[in-house]
């Protein structure tokens, strides 16, 4: 059945040529004990290696069932040592690293069998070499003999037709060498057994045939054996393979004797994950944080409307403007808003201006009040206030410096947000509010424009409180001469001023924005109750001065001059006659509601073309949304210099492997030698490489948890709002844990790569 025809092998030194075999013509039986005899060099365990297809032959035939093995194939070779032969060496190579019994097993492992059925076949083939009270050691644990017996039982194991043993005695005591032949003797009944040993009396006790080697060449045989040509028995063997589960036990027992090194490695190994999880859990600590600050805090805080927005959609799509135009006589046209906008000023393509248009106002009227506290809107309007000095004169207040403005509608959200120091809120259209600032404090202009000591240190609120002012309408206000064809006002005031004029105001409450409330809702300064708005634009709209105006868009009726456009619309917004707001603030009641305002404002936007557009400007989201731009900014650089440290340590960890492959060269050769293939030695460390992988990215993400707590609790010390600045993302975590191990297999590659490629006759002599 088996049959090496001029069978060659040369080993290259350099240049010089060892012929180990030379020529070699032998035929086995299906079943003998065949002993080769020879001195030492003279080629025995090369004719074992190329019997047992562990090495490749130069030239000649082996033939397998009448079969030629000339063009087989790597993994029909590994298939071959699997199933047909069972390996017996003179120094045992057991795995050291594991049980008796899963030396045993490792073969059967590679021929598929269920763990099951290898348990079952592997303590047989143990009970028949007189093992079964051994199964659990480890192989140093034996004495030679016995470790003999284990690499017996595993040759055995696989029930293989053809046992190959490399001098089984050559390191055992002559006592318990007899046992050893015997238990080889049984074994050749049923198999054909190839022994080699420089024994002659061992050989030629035992054996049933005796092949003198000399020189690589066969010198003598006792029984040689002439096969029939006609043996065309079918020759097939099943693919062997390690399941990568078998690979993984087989580097997690390696793995556990050295428990020392493998933790450091995965410690260093971690360290990477551990910055890289430190980073994610704190910038998702503090985004989860600022997020708490806008639904709680921040839900409060305004939408508001203005004439001009600053469109941060369109500044996150164009970003800074590029280049400048290439030569002086190119240049562009910027939008054009000039006609709208009410200012002369020039605008950026990233801001928009808003058209409130009265379709808006209806819109902003339709929102549904449970959604909002207030909404407050200013107009431009410029109120004809006169106001009576301590010094007696007259004077028009300047109601842009004194905030002349409405308050708020809502007395519930005022209170929420302001305290009455003395007096009380105004209830009718003749009552103002004084509004001072959180240290009781008004702006100096504020004094001067009401002709009040700007020097002083402090004023009793007495000197505000019941101070009377008197708005004037249009038509008692202004007298038209027909000669100029202009509105001129009375010439002097402190004449002017007097009982019926128009109608009388004055302040009945100081207040003050309350702590820890909404700041800057009212600005500092004087405000009117919302009725005295309604009033005075229901009169300007009607007004003599305001029908005027509003028929003369070239010319102001006031100064007589030439106007712009945009002058004229101003001008029609001082006198009220146009009572386009200049800015909208809506105050949500929570955080749901924003979004309900926000859907309801978007819904406005709906079809209609960019320059009807209103964009709103939601200053809490913005500010969020900046926010943790920058925190994740900033997490990508601090994570980029933590994965220095994962290259670093996945350097480290193929360094390891690498060391790990030198040591367990032998494991390599004793894979290979029972059909391991190349794959399933790099599979080993593949595993091996997962391990620590995985070992270091859980032990990473798990010191990073702990780590959490008392940088929480620090922080938590130092600054009153946060207590939890760091909380790991699960799914972080998880990708953490998957990366290390990624990361590790990919350091662990070319360790591997090397191992696989090992010749297994070189592998298997290393000590
Ligand atoms: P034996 O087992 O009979 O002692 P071997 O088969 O091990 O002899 O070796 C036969 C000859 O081939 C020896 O001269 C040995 O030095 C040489 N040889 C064996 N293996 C190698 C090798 N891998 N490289 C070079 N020479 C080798
Ligand atoms: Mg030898």
């Amino acid at each position: 059945m088996l049959q090496l025809t001029g069978i060659t092998k040369r080993y290259e030194i350099g240049t010089f040529k060892q012929t180990a075999l030379d020529g070699v013509d032998l035929a086995f039986r299906s079943k003998e004990f065949v002993c080769i005899l020879g001195p030492s060099g003279s080629g025995k365990t090369t004719l074992l290696n190329m019997i047992g297809g562990l090495d490749r032959y130069d030239a000649g035939d082996l033939l397998i069932s009448g079969k030629s093995t000339r063009h087989f194939k790597a993994s029909q070779w590994d298939s071959y040592r699997n199933h047909a032969i069972g390996f017996v060496f003179q120094n045992y190579n057991l795995i050291t690293h594991t049980s008796v019994l899963a030396n045993v097993e490792v073969g059967l492992t590679l021929s598929g069998l269920s763990a099951e059925k290898r348990r079952e076949r592997a303590l047989e083939v143990l009970e028949r070499v007189g093992l079964i009270d051994h199964v659990y050691k480890k192989p140093n644990q034996l004495s030679g003999g016995q470790m003999q017996r284990v690499a017996i039982a595993r040759a055995l194991a696989n029930d293989p037709d053809i046992i190959l043993a490399d001098e089984p005695t050559g390191a055992i005591d002559s006592a318990t060498s007899r046992q050893i032949m015997s238990l080889i003797q049984e074994i050749s009944r049923d198999k054909l057994v190839i022994m080699v040993t420089h024994d002659e009396q061992i050989a030629h006790t035992y054996a049933s045939r005796v092949v003198t080697l000399r020189d690589g060449q066969v010198l003598h045989d006792s029984d040689p054996y002439v096969p029939e040509q006609s043996t065309t028995d079918k020759l097939s063997f099943k693919r062997t393979s390690m399941a990568f589960l078998q690979a993984l036990q087989l580097s997690f027992s390696n793995l556990k004797t050295k428990k020392f090194r493998t933790l450091i490695t995965a410690f260093a190994g971690s360290i990477g994950i551990i910055g890289v999880a430190l980073v994610l859990s704190l910038a998702n600590g503090l985004n989860q944080e600022i997020d708490r600050l806008e639904m709680t805090t921040l839900a409060e805080f305004p939408i508001q409307i203005e004439t001009v927005a600053f469109d941060l959609a369109a500044a996150r799509q164009s970003g800074p403007p590029t280049g400048r135009p290439s030569d002086a006589g190119d240049f562009e046209q910027f939008p054009d808003v000039r006609t709208i906008f009410p200012f002369q000023r020039s605008l950026s393509p990233v801001q928009h201006v808003n058209i409130i248009s009265d379709d808006y106002m209806q819109h902003i009227d339709a929102l549904n009040p449970i959604y909002y506290h207030d909404i407050l809107i200013n107009r431009s309007v410029n109120m004809n206030i006169l106001h009576r000095r301590p010094n007696d004169q007259v004077n028009r207040i300047n109601t842009g410096t004194v905030n002349f403005e409405p308050m708020l509608g809502n007395p519930d959200f005022f209170s929420d947000n302001y305290d009455v120091l003395e007096g009380r809120l105004p209830e009718n259209h003749q009552e103002l509010l004084l509004i001072v600032d959180a240290y009781n404090r008004l702006n100096v202009r504020f004094f001067t424009e009401l002709g009040l000591d700007p020097n002083a240190i402090e004023y009793d609120f007495d000197v505000f409180l019941n101070r009377s002012f008197q708005v004037v309408l249009h038509d008692d206000y202004y007298t038209y001469d027909a000669a100029t064809n202009r509105f001129f006002q009375p010439t002097n005031l402190t004449a002017f001023y007097g009982e019926n004029r128009g109608i009388d105001l004055s302040i009945v409450g100081i207040a003050r924005v309350s702590e820890g409330a909404l700041s800057n809702v009212l600005s500092q300064g004087i405000k009117y109750h919302p009725d005295l708005a309604a009033l005075y634009l229901e009169h300007a709209a009607t007004s003599e001065i305001g029908l005027a105006q509003l028929a003369s868009p070239e010319r102001s009726l006031i100064t007589g001059s030439t106007i712009t456009p945009q002058t004229h619309q101003s001008l029609l917004r001082s006198l009220g006659v146009d009572s386009t707001p200049s800015s909208i603030a809506i105050y949500p009641v929570s955080f749901e509601a924003k979004e309900a305002i926000r859907d309801h404002l978007d819904a406005f936007n709906v079809d209609r073309s960019d320059a009807e557009r209103i964009i709103y400007t939601d200053l809490a989201a913005i500010v969020t949304e900046l926010t943790s731009d920058v925190i994740n900014g900033i997490s990508y650089v601090l994570i980029a210099f933590s994965s220095i440290s994962l290259i670093v340590s996945s350097i480290m960890i193929g360094i390891i492997t690498y060391v790990s492959v030198l040591e367990r060269t032998k494991e390599i050769g004793i894979l290979r030698s029972l059909g391991a293939r190349k794959r399933d030695i790099a599979r080993v460390f593949n595993a091996e490489t997962t391990l620590i992988g995985l070992v270091a990215g859980s032990l990473g993400v798990a010191i990073a948890f702990l780590l959490t707590f008392p940088i929480n609790a620090i922080i938590g010390n130092l600054v009153d709002q946060l207590d939890r600045l760091a909380v790991m993302p699960i799914q972080a975590a998880f990708a953490l844990i998957v990366i290390s191990v990624i990361l590790t297999l990919i350091a662990g590659l070319i360790p591997s790569s090397i191992a696989s490629r090992k010749d297994p006759v070189a592998a298997l002599r290393v000590d």
